[in-house]
C-alpha cells in the first residue's frame, strides 16, 4: 500500500548554496546531509509537516543528477511515495503495465530501501517508491 507521500526530491546546483534559502529565508531545519554513492549525490533532508524535502547534488558529471541539471536546470526531480511493501507495490504497478527504472529496490538515502518508476510511464513525473529497512 502506498501510504503517503514520503519526499520531494529537488536537483540544486550547490547544497551549500540552497541551504541559504531553506534554512534562512523558509528557516527549515535541515535533519542531516548524507551522500549516496550508488547514485553519485549528496543530499540533505529538510522536514515539512510530517514531509521531507530531499536536496540533491551531484559528486559526478556521471551522476543522474548532473544529467538532469544540464538538461533542465534546477528544479523538481522526483516525488516519493512511502509504501510498507516495496517489492509488493513494484510487481502491483509492473501488473499494471508501469514501466521500471529499478526491478529490484536498493540502498538509498536515509536507510531507505528505493526502487524508481520511469517518468514515461507517470506522466512525466520520475517517481521513487521508498520502504523503510527492516
Ligand atoms: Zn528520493
Amino acid at each position: 500500500m502506498i501510504q503517503k507521500i514520503d519526499h520531494l526530491g529537488i536537483a540544486v546546483k550547490s547544497l551549500d548554496e540552497a541551504r541559504k534559502y531553506y534554512e534562512g529565508a523558509l528557516r527549515l531545519k535541515c535533519e542531516g546531509v548524507e551522500e549516496v554513492a550508488s547514485q553519485k549525490v549528496r543530499t540533505a533532508f529538510f522536514s515539512v509537516g510530517g514531509v521531507h524535502i530531499e536536496l540533491l547534488e551531484p559528486t559526478s558529471p556521471e551522476s543522474p543528477i548532473a544529467k538532469f541539471l544540464e538538461k533542465r536546470g534546477e528544479g523538481i526531480h522526483h516525488i516519493a511515495f512511502a509504501t510498507d511493501e516495496i517489492k509488493e507495490e513494484l510487481k502491483e504497478v509492473s501488473e499494471a503495465g508501469v514501466k521500471l527504472i529499478h526491478e529490484e529496490p536498493f540502498e538509498g538515502a536515509a536507510g531507505k530501501w528505493v526502487a524508481f518508476l520511469h517518468p514515461k510511464s507517470t506522466h512525466g513525473v520520475l517517481t521513487e517508491f521508498c520502504a523503510p529497512k527492516e
